[in-house]
């Protein structure tokens, strides 16, 4: 995968609270060419893989059972400097410290639910990203 690309996720709140549209138009207003795109929902044992790097966190068993609980949507994105731009996009991890405008500041409701994922590398982007789509489902 190029690096310019980056992996999203829409979280179960963000689904669950009908949110899929606003957060796209962000997304796609903001510069980012949508290379992938699917709803679907992570298993147990997909979430526990996705996440292994937190599995000693203390919030591990809640951050699998709230990315297991209903559908996500899942995307590859493109632009120039698509990790940094998109983390600048979504705002801190607690929606309490992210910037006014940001995706987690609009909908997230809290340091766990907070509504979006995005890859905090050129290297994750790739990684996660392959997790989710085969190469015929990118475009
Ligand atoms: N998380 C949590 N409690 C915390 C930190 C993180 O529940 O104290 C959850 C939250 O959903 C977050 C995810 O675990 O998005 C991954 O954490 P990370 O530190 O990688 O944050 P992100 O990269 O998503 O901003
Ligand atoms: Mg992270």
């Amino acid at each position: 995968m190029a690096t310019n690309r980056t992996f999203t996720m829409l979280k179960p709140d963000a689904v669950e609270k009908g949110h899929i549209g606003a957060i796209l138009e962000k997304i796609t207003a903001s510069g980012f060419r949508i290379v992938a795109m699917k709803l679907t929902q992570m298993t147990t044992a997909d979430a526990q893989e996705f996440y292994a790097i937190h599995k000693e966190r203390p919030f591990f068993g809640e951050l699998v059972e709230y990315m297991t609980r209903g559908p996500i949507v899942a995307a590859i994105l493109e632009k120039d400097n698509a990790v940094e731009d998109f983390r600048t996009l979504i705002g801190a991890t607690n929606p309490a410290d992210a910037a006014e405008g940001t995706i987690r500041k609009l909908y997230a409701a809290s340091i766990g639910e907070n509504a979006v994922h995005g890859s905090d590398s050129d290297e994750n982007a790739a990684i996660e990203g392959a997790f989710h789509f085969a190469g015929r489902e990118m475009f």
